[in-house]
């Protein structure tokens, strides 16, 4: 344990309410540490099992202050936090990620140029000020290609596709604010990621790649570990350290990656804080994501990131997937959290279920979906 280690029965500052708040301090309350929160979110995931909350907006100076006052270290648990609000929380206590890794996962231009310049590909892309821009760029990378807002999209949210030259001009009106980017489409053969913890002293953790399915642009499966062939994974792995290390993190990073067609491994996003497609790791994993998580930002030894189970994670999402909540935990085998949300809103994510498999022994895609029961036979019915 190095000299800075946060001692037992300290206290953890969360900016964020939501349920990746909540995954990391159950991590951190079995860790011996309390955590307090800052939201303005009544009754959120998060104060729900920690010790305190400050209730007030993210760029308030006073709830800020407020917030420091109550806790010895701060990360987030959510980027559409203001950088701002975070450079007033780092003038008072020790903030991990630092608000100069938030402000290059905030804008996806800041992100692109990041990842570029550090030697690692990403889709073909443009930043889009224009209507003239905007068809410079399609003159340039064709079409379909995806015109995306810079700030505050998730879950699809903010982006459109572009199939015909008739659509240029109804995209760029609707998508606010500017400026946008314009990516060119990755003929992908699917979705990973890679989750990476790096401490203080540089040393770093990362998980095996997984495979992530959408739906309705939010993630619906992840498979773990992925089903790509190693040299791939290899690939992905030395990404995910290749920029935790060009940012000098301190915390978690996850890097959402396309394996195109022909092999090769594209960044699409990176976002530092725990991550949907890291859910498996609480019941695969002797240390878990959020584990790992709250390790690196108090200063405590990252063991290797390693899984005991294969795993396959379903995410649920909205009320039709909150109505087979019976079935679920009447379900030998999966393995339920849920996040305390009283409302099922649709496209909301309530909870996710983990199915654990031995070592090497993940099952195939109609393995997986009888071994998910009730909500295997939920998401083919989804797909038709
Ligand atoms: P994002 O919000 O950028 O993570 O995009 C959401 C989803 O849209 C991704 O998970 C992909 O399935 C798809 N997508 C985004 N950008 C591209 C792209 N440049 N090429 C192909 N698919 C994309």
């Amino acid at each position: 344990m190095t000299r800075h280690a946060l001692p037992p029965n300290a206290t953890i500052g969360i900016v964020g309410g939501g349920q990746l708040g909540r995954m990391s301090a159950m991590a951190a309350a079995r860790l011996g540490y309390r955590c307090y929160i800052l939201t303005p979110e009544p009754d959120s995931p998060g104060q729900q099992v920690s010790a305190g909350i400050t209730l007030g907006e993210f760029e308030d100076p006073a709830a800020l202050r407020d917030f420091a006052a109550h806790v010895d270290v701060i990360t987030f648990e959510f980027e559409n936090v203001s950088a701002e609000g975070l450079d007033l929380l780092a003038s008072l206590k020790p903030v991990h990620p630092s608000p100069a890794v938030l402000r290059i996962s905030q804008d996806r231009i800041a992100e692109k140029s990041f990842v570029n310049a550090a030697g690692v590909p990403t889709a073909p892309w443009r930043p889009v000020e224009t209507l003239a821009e905007l068809q410079a760029a399609v003159a340039d990378l064709g079409l379909p290609s995806i015109l995306k807002t810079t700030r505050l999209g998730y879950d699809g949210r903010g982006q459109t596709r572009l199939r015909t030259p008739d659509d240029l001009a109804p995209a760029f009106e609707a998508l606010l604010p500017r400026p946008l980017i314009l990516e060119g489409l990755v003929d992908f053969a699917c979705e990973i990621s890679v989750i990476v913890a790096r401490g203080a002293d540089g040393a770093m953790s990362a998980f095996d790649a997984v495979e992530n399915r959408h739906r309705d642009h939010i993630l619906d499966l992840t498979f773990a570990p992925a089903r790509i062939p190693d040299a791939t994974a290899a690939e992905a792995q030395r990404i995910a350290r290749l920029l935790a290390e060009a940012l000098d993190l301190v915390g978690l990073l996850a890097v959402e990656m396309f394996v195109a067609s022909d092999g090769r491994v594209l960044v699409n996003e990176i976002a530092p804080r725990p991550h949907n497609s890291g859910h498996w790791t609480i019941d695969a994993c002797p240390v878990s994501q959020f584990e790992l998580h709250i390790r690196a930002i108090a200063g405590l030894p990252l063991p290797a990131a390693v899984r005991h189970s294969d795993a396959v994670m379903k995410n649920l999402v909205g009320p039709a997937e909150m109505a087979l909540w019976p079935e679920i935990v009447a379900t030998p085998g999966l393995i339920p959290h849920l996040y305390g949300k009283a409302e099922a809103r649709a496209g909301r994510k309530m909870g996710h279920v983990n199915r654990l498999f031995p070592r090497g022994a993940l099952p195939g895609e109609y393995g997986v979906a009888a071994a998910l029961g009730v909500l295997g036979t939920a998401a083919a019915d989804s797909e038709e």
